[in-house]
């Protein structure tokens, strides 16, 4: 049976957070009333012109750095013609001949090894709106909201030999993207969305076989899956005699399917020209220069400094510092109370527990990291047992506010006052006479069954520790 590889190339369009659009002043904002952000340079009237936005440049400029493409000082907006309801020009304003930048790459890392996927260009254009199919009146409406928003399209080499690796590239880049501040990532709203491309060959044959291109998946997973099945539907396929051809395929996530969509369009059907409309971007070095010093730390950077600094397991280490957000958490937590691992623990079990039960971002969190941090020294401190930090973290984190006072207004501080619990330990111990017995007559299990019954008296707040110290004395004496 022939054994064959997967061939993947990414094409991702990430949505740059910029105020305004890319060719008008108009909004970018989410989520608005359909046709409320939209102008006579957006809706495509005739006459009219556009202007670039120097911020979308900057953001395109600062990715292009942070994935080490070579940026072009001058580059060339063009039209890519179409027609479609969404979009009122006839044309999307792109790059073609001459991108804003080229020749990139990105180091991933898959099964503990490093593998590095080549990045072939990003360049610069106008989202298109959506439209939006009404079953209920059987009817078809444009929002032209999204119109004109800006984009920059990611086209990566063929280098991914798989899902995971696709995945692997997927994650990184939008975690770079986060980073750099000018996406915010958002899947389900498309603010970052993926085509993939993907083709198979016999081992060892060095030409690459006939592509699919799949679009829908909006989230890591669906990517995944949605590659996993294509990659057999083309072997089986191949296997029957048949062959694949070149397509777009729509992925059903409820059926978890690919579907032809259309033919795969060829360049020339889009008839690229030089936009008239628009000069081509020239970009002063200084600029570049300027943009360069303002990139902030990179994701493996951190990760990097977070396994020296604070010794933190790999697998940890990645966890937090990969989202800058959860990054930055975690450093205010340290620096308000020096316990680095202890506070990973808690941010990786308990914290991210919470964040994924309510869906809120840990920027949006109420349980600040000084509180976290409080809660971690007040349980160093022995003020209150790492059980009752568990017991109290959900309400916290609703809560917000300091763990300190949170523990003594409750009442659940431990009792750390030794004839408090001297007298506690008396009491068991006089109610038990068998068991003293059976301890000093050399059962030293039943030291358990004592700590058990100090704990029931003190509602489990003897501090464990005292407490033995306590037995010892008074049974071996
Ligand atoms: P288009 O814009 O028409 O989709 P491109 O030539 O820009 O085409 O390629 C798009 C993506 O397809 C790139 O990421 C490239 O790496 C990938 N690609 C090209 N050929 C193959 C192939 N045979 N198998 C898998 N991916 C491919
Ligand atoms: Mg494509
Ligand atoms: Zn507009």
């Amino acid at each position: 049976m022939t054994q064959y590889e997967t061939v993947i190339g990414l094409e991702v369009h990430a949505q740059l957070n910029t105020e305004s659009k890319l060719f008008c002043p108009c909004s970018t904002s989410f989520g608005q009333e359909p046709n409320t952000n939209v102008c006579e340079v957006c809706s495509g009237m005739p006459g009219v012109l556009p202007v670039l936005n120097r911020t979308a440049v900057e953001y395109a400029a600062k990715m292009a750095m942070a994935v080490d493409c070579v940026v072009n000082e001058h580059s060339v907006f063009a039209r890519k013609n179409y027609f479609y309801p969404d979009l009122p020009k006839g044309y999307q304003i792109s790059q073609y001949e001459l991108p804003l930048a080229e020749h990139g790459h990105l180091d991933i890392e898959v099964k503990g090894e490093t593998k590095r996927i080549g990045i072939t260009r990003i360049h610069m254009e106008d989202d298109a709106g959506k439209s939006i199919h009404s079953a209920s009146d059987n009817a078809s409406y444009v929002d032209l909201n999204r119109t004109g928003t800006p984009l920059i399209e990611i086209v990566s080499e063929p280098d991914m030999r798989g899902p995971e690796e696709a995945v692997a590239y997927l994650r990184e880049l939008h975690a770079i993207l986060v980073n750099l501040g000018i996406c915010d990532g958002n899947m389900e709203q498309g603010s970052f969305r993926c085509d993939a491309n993907v083709s198979i060959r016999p081992f060892g044959q060095e030409e690459f076989g006939t592509r699919a291109e799949l679009k829908n998946m909006n989230s890591f997973r669906n990517v995944q899956r949605a590659l996993e099945y294509e990659i057999e539907r083309q072997k089986d396929l191949v296997e029957d005699g048949d062959k694949v051809v070149q397509e777009t395929r729509l992925y059903d996530a409820d059926k978890n399917a690919t579907f032809s969509m259309r033919g795969k369009e060829e360049a020339h059907d889009y008839r690229y020209f030089p936009d008239p409309d628009l000069i081509p971007i020239k970009l002063d070095p200084a600029w570049l220069e300027d943009w360069r010093k303002e990139l902030p730390e990179s994701p493996q950077a951190r990760k990097q400094r977070f396994l020296d600094q604070y010794g933190l397991p790999e697998d940890d280490a990645l966890i937090l510092a990969l989202d800058r957000a959860l990054a930055q958490y975690y450093e205010a937590a340290v620096s308000a109370h020096n316990e680095p691992k202890m506070i990973a623990n808690w941010m990786l079990s308990e914290l991210l527990r919470e964040l994924n039960q309510s869906g809120i971002s840990v920027s949006e969190c109420k349980l600040t990291p000084e509180a976290l941090a409080e809660l971690v020294r007040i349980i160093d401190e022995g003020l209150i047992s790492g059980k009752i930090g568990k017991q109290i973290f959900p309400e916290l984190f609703t809560q917000g506010g300091s763990a300190e006072a949170y523990v003594k207004d409750k009442g659940l501080v431990q009792i750390s006052d030794t004839s408090a619990l001297d007298a506690a330990v008396d009491e068991v111990l006089a109610e038990n006479p068998d068991e003293v017995a059976a301890y000093k007559g050399g059962n030293k299990k039943v030291v358990g069954f004592f700590m058990g019954q100090i704990m029931k008296k003190t509602q489990g707040q003897a501090n464990p520790k005292l407490v033995n110290e306590i037995l010892a004395k008074k049974l071996n004496t």
